[in-house]
C-alpha cells in the first residue's frame, strides 16, 4: 500500500491548550490553567501564509479555540481574504454560554463558520462522567442556541463521538441515527452529521489503521 500526496484541503491550526473544561479523555491535557495560547503576531503569520496558499479551509482547534483573546480577529481576518475561505471551529459547546463569551454563537453564525462540536454521548451520565459535572446540560443549552441560529439546518453543525478507553467506536451511521433520534426526541435538537473518532494511539500497523478506522482530523475532542 502506498500513501500518495494529494491536494491539501484543510489547514488545521491548534491555537493553544487553554480550555474551560478538563475532560478525562483530553489528549492534549487542556484546561483552565494552561498558559499556551497563540499570539496575534503568530496569527498574522499563519494568515499571511494561508493567504498565499490555495487551501480552501482553515480548521481552528485547541484547547477551546474560542478562548484565545484574538479568536474573533483570526476569523475576521480569514473571512476578509479573497478568494474567500471556509472556517471550521472545533467547539466544546459549553464555552458558548460561559461568562465573557456572550454573542459568540451569533458571531460564528454571522461569519458562516462551520461548527464541529464534541458530544461524547446523548445521555447525561456518560457525558458528565467523561467531561465533568453539568457539561451535558450546558451542551444541550448551547445546541439549542445554535439550532435557533440555523445550525443543524442551513448552517453546518456536526457532532463528534469519541470513546474513552482502548476500543474503537461503533459504526458511524448507526450511532448517528441513534444520536439524531434521541436528541430530537428528548431535547428537540437537530444536527447535520456525527463523526466517530478514536483519540488514542493504537498498536496496529499503519495500513491496518488506515483501513479500519473512520478517522477525522481531531482536535482536543
Ligand atoms: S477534550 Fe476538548 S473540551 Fe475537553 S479539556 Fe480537552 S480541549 Fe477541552
Amino acid at each position: 500500500m502506498f500513501l500518495r500526496h494529494a491536494k491539501t484541503e484543510v489547514l488545521q491550526v491548534n491555537v493553544g491548550k487553554l480550555c474551560n473544561l478538563t475532560c478525562a479523555h483530553c489528549h492534549v491535557n487542556a484546561g483552565p490553567k494552561r498558559k499556551e495560547i497563540m499570539t496575534r503576531e503568530t496569527i498574522d503569520r499563519v494568515i499571511d501564509w494561508f493567504a498565499r496558499s490555495e487551501i480552501p479551509t482553515i480548521d481552528l482547534t485547541g484547547g477551546a479555540p474560542e478562548m484565545i483573546p484574538d479568536f474573533r480577529y483570526f476569523i475576521e481576518q480569514v473571512k476578509a481574504l479573497r478568494p474567500s475561505r471556509h472556517v471550521i471551529d472545533r467547539c466544546n459547546l459549553t464555552i458558548l454560554l460561559d461568562p465573557g463569551y456572550e454573542g459568540l454563537a451569533q458571531f460564528l453564525a454571522r461569519h458562516k463558520v462551520e461548527i464541529i462540536a464534541s458530544m461524547p454521548c446523548y445521555t447525561v451520565e456518560n457525558v458528565n462522567a467523561q467531561r465533568g459535572e453539568g457539561v451535558f446540560d450546558g451542551s444541550i443549552k448551547a445546541l439549542r442556541v445554535l439550532n435557533s441560529l440555523g445550525y443543524g439546518g442551513d448552517r453546518s453543525l456536526h457532532l463528534v463521538y469519541n470513546p474513552v478507553g482502548a476500543f474503537l467506536p461503533g459504526p458511524q451511521a448507526e450511532l448517528e441515527a441513534d444520536y439524531k433520534r434521541e436528541l430530537k426526541k428528548n431535547f428537540g435538537i437537530v444536527f447535520n452529521n456525527l463523526y466517530t473518532i478514536a483519540n488514542l494511539p493504537l498498536p496496529v500497523s499503519l495500513p491496518t489503521f488506515v483501513a479500519t478506522i473512520n478517522w477525522k482530523s481531531t482536535c482536543s475532542f
